[in-house]
C-alpha cells in the first residue's frame, strides 16, 4: 500500500480562533506552527490517530488560501498522501496524464517534499503528496 492519509488541510481565516476550537474538539494541543512563505501561509497542525488535521490561514492576499476563502469560505482545502518516493510517483502520475502543479518536489510545512494535483483531475479534491525530507 503505497498511499497514507498524512493529513487533511482545512483553510482558515482566523488561525488562532481555529486552533482553539480545533483543541477543544480533539481534546489535543496544537503541536506545531510554521509560517510557510512561499506558500503565503502559516499552518497549526493537530495529531490524530490516523492522521493530522492542518490549519492554514493566509499571510497575504497572493496566497492561494487567501483566494480559496474569497471564492469558497473556510472549509477543507486538500488532502495529503504520504508516498514513500514522491519524484518516482510524481513521473507516474504525470505519464497517466494528471497535472500537477509542481513539476519538481517543493519544500512544504512540517520537514517534507510536497507535490500538489490539480483537482480537475481527481474529482474535485486538491491532492498533496508528500514525502518525509529525512526519509
Ligand atoms: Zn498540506
Amino acid at each position: 500500500m503505497n498511499y497514507k492519509l498524512e493529513h487533511i488541510g482545512i483553510a482558515v481565516r482566523d488561525l488562532e480562533v481555529s486552533i482553539k476550537t480545533y483543541e477543544t474538539l480533539l481534546n489535543t494541543k496544537c503541536f506545531k506552527r510554521e509560517t510557510v512563505e512561499s506558500e503565503g501561509v502559516i499552518t497549526a497542525f493537530f495529531q490524530t490517530e490516523n492522521t493530522k488535521i492542518e490549519l492554514l490561514e493566509a499571510i497575504n492576499e497572493n496566497s492561494l488560501i487567501h483566494k480559496f476563502i474569497q471564492k469558497k469560505g473556510e472549509g477543507i482545502h486538500h488532502m495529503a498522501f504520504e508516498v514513500k518516493d514522491i519524484k518516482t510517483e510524481m513521473s507516474r502520475l504525470a505519464e497517466e496524464g494528471y497535472r500537477l502543479l509542481n513539476k519538481e518536489p517543493k519544500q512544504g510545512a512540517d520537514q517534507k517534499l510536497v507535490c500538489f494535483i490539480h483537482p480537475k483531475d481527481t474529482s474535485g479534491v486538491l491532492l498533496e503528496l508528500c514525502q518525509e525530507l529525512n526519509s
